[in-house]
């Protein structure tokens, strides 16, 4: 605060410009210092050079309004959509998760049934509240980080696996000009071990891949 102090001495006039509530502003004030803040109506909404020129001048006109914007999208070209494709085509019921992902239950998509925090697609999946005909249709989808973050206690825990998915239960695929060979198996071991073995197993994959 000594610093801001001493600038403020130096200064014809001072200018706190914050985006949102003035808590910098206050906290200033309330050390003694004089200082001005921005206009109540610049309170709300991001600022920019425009804004900050205007708080400046003292601007308090009706602002411009901005252009109409897109409704988002996953971006073009993103892998997200041919997966979403394929769930919106199979007509599965997606358990969905928190991510540029979530952006699958959009148009032309509309392929996510739902959402309700991140790491809860996994454990929501539905399968077990739903008849087994619907039950088969269910698709969870979740990011790699969430999945490792919290999603995994879907699978895992609290209480282990089950006939459906055994712990050290392990899926790993290669994509070829050729097509898509995948493969599955039940490591069994502590996870270092399960750890080791699928990297071995997908590690061969790929070799066997390329030398074909
Ligand atoms: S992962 Fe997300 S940010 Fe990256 S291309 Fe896909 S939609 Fe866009």
């Amino acid at each position: 605060m000594e610093l801001i102090r001493h600038f403020a001495a130096g200064v014809e006039r001072c200018v706190v410009i914050e985006e949102g509530d003035p808590v910098l502003l206050d906290s200033i004030r309330a050390a003694g210092i004089e200082a001005e803040g921005k206009q109540e109506m610049y309170r709300f909404g991001e600022l920019n050079v425009a804004r900050v020129r205007r708080i400046l001048a003292g601007d308090t006109s009706p602002e411009p309004v901005p252009p109409k914007g897109k409704p988002p999208e996953l971006c073009q070209g993103c892998s997200h959509r041919d997966v979403f494709e394929v769930l919106r085509d199979l007509d599965c019921i997606v358990s969905g998760d928190i991510g540029c992902y979530t952006l699958g239950v959009l148009p032309p998509f509309n392929g996510m049934d739902t959402c309700v925090c991140m790491g809860a697609s996994v454990g929501v999946g539905l399968r077990h509240v739903l008849p087994p005909e619907q039950a088969k249709r269910v698709v969870s989808v979740i990011g790699d980080s969430t999945f490792v973050h919290s999603g995994i206690t879907g699978i895992a825990g609290p209480t282990g696996g089950s006939a459906e998915k055994p712990v050290g239960l392990v899926h790993w695929a290669v994509a070829g000009p050729g097509g898509v060979q995948s493969r599955h198996r039940v490591f069994l071991g502590d996870r270092a071990i399960v750890r080791e073995w699928s990297l071995n197993a997908a590690l061969d994959l790929l070799r066997r891949e390329l030398m074909c």
